[in-house]
């Protein structure tokens, strides 16, 4: 007979089973099911933390592919959004996927709170405040200052209900991606 061998984390109950990752023993009590076998508690934080921990770095290249891909589709919603509800509804939920894509891709499939709320703002600025229409209108002249464009384009996009749910279906649909 082999000897018996008990849980790591319960020293009292016998078990068969390992962490797939780190190779001490678990049992039914402790396990957490992985994508391949069982991990131990402590694998599982650490694997966990890992996926959700977001550098400065990541912030930063998240945060400029969101903005450059968000501008450009934010920009194709201000000029298809005339064009009816279901056209504008539509295109704000393709400007949240695509920033939600874009920074995804470039940071790596990280997920959780910190990079929902991240990507809920650069969707947001994409749409409220989106660069490539702030540079139309500081060329045309006709706002005597920076602060008076963004003052207009707040009101623009709160004008009505539409443009209200359009924002919000946009981050909704940017945030949902990094759910945990
Ligand atoms: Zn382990
Ligand atoms: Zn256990």
């Amino acid at each position: 007979m082999s000897e018996e061998t008990f849980c790591h984390f319960h020293e009292d109950i016998p078990t068969r089973l390992s962490c797939v990752s780190c190779g001490k023993s678990i049992c039914p009590k402790c396990m957490i099911e992985a994508a391949v076998g069982f991990k131990c508690p402590d694998c599982t934080r650490a694997s966990k933390s890992h996926i959700e921990e977001i550098t400065p770095r990541n912030y930063v290249i998240g945060g400029l592919s969101g903005l450059i891909i968000g501008t450009g589709a934010g920009y194709i919603w201000y000029q298809l959004s005339v064009y009816g509800i279901l056209i504008s509804l539509a295109v704000a939920y393709a400007v949240g996927f695509c920033v939600s894509k874009a920074i995804s891709y470039s940071i790596g499939n990280k997920i959780g709170l910190k990079i929902q709320v991240f990507a809920g703002i650069i969707t947001f600025i994409s749409l409220m405040y989106n660069p490539i229409v702030i540079l139309s209108f500081m060329t045309t002249g006709v706002f005597p200052s920076f602060f008076l464009i963004l003052a207009a384009m707040s009101m623009w996009c709160s004008s009505c209900i539409i443009k209200l749910l359009a924002l919000v279906i946009a981050v909704w649909a940017a945030v949902r991606h990094f759910r945990i």
